[in-house]
């Protein structure tokens, strides 16, 4: 059986300041790209505005709001209309108009959903988040190609060429991806964002997926996400936290001197670039670390289990806050299960509500002195039944890991 696999590759790209280069090849600028985000941000907040109003009138007349259907079809009656009325619309690509509207639609989607818990939508420009990007739909118009001069480029669409940096694995799956003869490798669409002032292309591939030779036994393993470390395995390993103490100082600093400044003066933006800098440090340097532990948990793995932890609920929690928001697990939990996914190695959920730091992983036993929230303090344990000595995080992995094979349905290896 033939399978493919989803990855996503994010390459930085650096657009010009001119709309074309000086051998007269149309690049894309700067000023393109923020129209196109523009024209994105534009479309999503009228639409959802029109929509907001529509319900805000179907109140009125006393009908039943939850039964307005928000889909393709719907919406493309409003897109066309936007169209007419907003003639500077036609400059965007066509398939990131079209793709605004679908994320309007799946946050209408994600509202209605009783097992989601998403709040109503919002309207972009009222958003304070610094992210701002637009998607482009491949159709044979994003691949990379050679510029005049023989140099690499990134086309995007009817926008241009632009010149991107990334690493030799990156640089030789897009250029299978834009191979025609190659069918390993095909290019589905490409997310053209902006962090913090630096461009970026994150393209969405699909690849053959051809299994890694297996290398030594591979384990079962449960995982414990804790605060004070970010992982304890069943088998006893740890993954430390990443010390960010430096980034932190600095973005505290920053923030510090914004706090004492007008909004508009020079010192004030000066500060607001250094923070923004060190936060895309502090960013940059936290997922390439949790991505070098998820690598070497899922390369010696064949089942991973772990536990749906209530995070949100550790966040109410003052001492733990500061240290959850810096090390961020969710961001790791949901690495670690793409990564799974992605190499066909199992992964398993278990229920938040199991009591995997109270039961003793020898004999089964509830030993209700210790519980998550109040006694975290304690760091071990003796089972006051069979008396073996347990590591709190330890034994609550090696139960994570129980529960997990008993959802599968096997038994320890
Ligand atoms: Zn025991």
């Amino acid at each position: 059986m033939v399978e493919f696999v989803r990855k996503n590759l994010e390459v930085r790209i650096y657009p010009t300041k001119m709309d074309r280069n000086d051998d007269g090849e149309k690049t894309a600028s700067i000023s393109k790209i923020e129209s196109n985000i523009g024209i994105t941000r534009f479309i999503y907040d009228k639409e959802l505005t029109f929509i907001k109003n529509f319900e805000k009138l179907l109140i009125q007349y006393g009908y039943n709001v939850n039964k307005l259907i928000i889909n393709d079809k719907s919406c493309n009656v409003l897109l066309k209309m936007l169209r007419v009325d907003y003639s500077f619309l036609k400059k965007a690509e066509s398939s990131s108009r079209q793709q605004a509207q679908r994320d309007l639609i799946n946050a209408f989607k994600r509202y209605y959903d009783p097992t989601i818990k998403s709040d109503y939508p919002v309207l972009k420009t009222k958003k304070k988040s610094n992210k701002n990007s637009f998607r482009i739909m491949n159709n044979k118009n994003v691949r990379i190609t050679k510029d005049k001069k023989g140099h690499d480029k990134i086309k995007l669409a009817k926008l241009g060429i632009v010149k991107f940096r990334t690493s030799k694995e990156y640089r030789e799956l897009l250029h299978r991806g834009s191979d025609k003869n190659d069918e390993t490798v095909k290019i589905k669409h490409v997310t053209v964002k902006k962090v913090n002032g630096i461009y970026y292309a994150v393209f969405n591939i699909k690849q053959l997926y051809i299994p890694e030779p297996i290398i030594g036994p591979k384990q079962q393993v449960g995982i414990d996400i804790g605060c004070s470390k970010l992982a304890v395995l069943s088998n006893g390993e740890e993954i430390p936290n990443l010390d960010l103490n430096k980034e932190t100082d600095n973005i505290i600093r920053y923030q510090k001197t914004m706090d004492h400044h007008d909004q508009y003066s020079i010192r004030y933006r000066e500060a607001q670039i250094q923070f923004n800098k060190s936060w895309q440090k502090l960013l940059n340097k936290r997922k390439d670390y949790y991505n070098k532990a998820v690598n070497y948990i899922v390369k010696n793995s064949c089942l991973v289990v772990v536990q749906n932890e209530n995070i949100i609920l550790w966040k109410n929690d003052k001492n733990l806050s500061h240290s959850i928001q810096l090390n961020a697990p969710r961001d790791f939990l949901n690495r670690l299960e793409r990564k799974c996914n992605q190499e066909r190695v199992k992964f398993v959920k278990i229920s938040k509500y199991y009591p995997s730091t109270q039961i003793c992983s020898k004999c089964h036993k509830i030993n209700k002195k210790i519980s998550r929230r109040e006694n975290l303090g304690i760091r071990d344990w003796e089972c006051p039944h069979c008396h073996t000595h347990h590591d709190r995080d330890v034994n609550a992995a090696k139960n994570i890991l129980n529960k997990g094979l008993q959802i599968v349905g096997t038994t320890m290896q």
